[in-house]
């Protein structure tokens, strides 16, 4: 029988995301002996010497054979390779979550590998995070007061759901549901479209200036606009490639404003730079 109280519990992806799960959970003795899987094995020998994990593996299949919970907290690309790996190992009643930040291409995917035989997977993201990566950067209060998003399949059990629930409330969350679509075009219009901005512009700096000293003359403005363009690579190649459409459909939106806003500062229409400003203000004072 499933224990749900303290569950045996494998993570697989030992980064800033999955280990601050772990560690938020541990700290609260809701998890029973975890299991850690990474490729990074320097990330495992960390994350067992910090008391993290109990043990690890190098062999996957191995890592999820007794778990009751398994967390996947990987890069998008690398969940449908993972879920082949553990497919014919993982009990049935286990329950899956993972906290990718595109949540249709894991719906593909799970229906790719399980096909019609679908376990107990609750797709998971978590509004929390910083442009830190790697075990080491393992924060347990990083998402106390959090919204984390769960987007439920048709068939996803309600049990398994509460479960997943319960633990991100442990954590601090407050969980909310949505469709997978509309997860996906809002995360694509309010995270997705900003990192690529903040990418873009400061490689665009960097690039259009062969001496790197103006960097030295960037204040807050430039500061606040690009922390995030230090974000991992690896990691937002993929969330781009997984969400193509909708983040192009933002950044469509965003373009034919972006040349309006051109056209204003080109022709010094005052009416128009300051419709702009003044409704972005008001908008941006709103929100805390
Ligand atoms: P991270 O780089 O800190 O950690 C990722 C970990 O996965 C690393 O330890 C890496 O070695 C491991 N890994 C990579 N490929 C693997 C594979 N094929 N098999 C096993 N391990 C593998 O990244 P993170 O910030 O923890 O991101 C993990 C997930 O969380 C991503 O899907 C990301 O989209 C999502 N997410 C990130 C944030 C954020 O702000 N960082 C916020 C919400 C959701």
């Amino acid at each position: 029988v499933m224990n749900r109280v303290k569950p045996t519990t494998c993570i697989i992806g030992l980064g800033l995301i999955g280990a601050s799960w772990i560690k938020a959970l541990r700290g609260q003795d809701k998890v029973g002996p975890v299991v850690g899987y990474d490729r990074n094995l320097d990330s495992m020998q960390l994350a067992k010497e910090t008391g993290l994990i109990d043990e690890y593996t190098e062999d996957l299949a191995l890592a999820v054979k007794d778990a009751e919970f398994i967390i996947i907290s990987v890069p998008i690309l690398a969940i449908e390779s993972i879920l082949q790996t553990i497919k014919d190992s993982i009990k049935s009643d286990a329950i899956i979550t993972d906290v990718g930040s595109v949540k249709g291409s894991v719906a593909r995917d799970i229906r790719r590998v399980f096909a019609k035989d679908l376990p107990n997977f609750i797709l998971g993201h978590p509004i929390a995070g910083s442009e830190k990566s790697g075990v080491t950067a393992a924060d347990e209060t990083l998402y106390q007061n959090h919204k984390v998003i769960l987007t439920p399949l048709p068939e996803t059990s309600p049990g398994a759901l509460q479960f997943v629930i319960e633990m991100w409330e442990v954590a601090g969350a407050k969980v909310e549901t949505m469709s997978v679509e509309h997860h996906d075009e809002v995360l694509a219009a309010t995270s997705h479209l900003p990192h690529l901005l903040a990418y873009s512009l400061v490689d665009t700096l960097a690039h259009s200036h062969e001496n790197k000293e103006i960097f030295n003359y960037a204040a807050g403005g430039f500061r606040d606009f690009t922390r995030i363009a230090a974000s991992s690579p690896t990691m937002w190649h993929d969330i781009f490639t997984a969400n193509k459409d909708a983040v192009l459909h933002a950044l469509d939106l965003f373009t034919e404003d972006l040349n309006k806003l051109r056209s204003a500062v080109e022709t010094s229409d005052s009416t128009a730079m300051m419709g702009v400003f003044t409704r972005a203000k008001v908008a941006r004072d709103h929100f805390s």
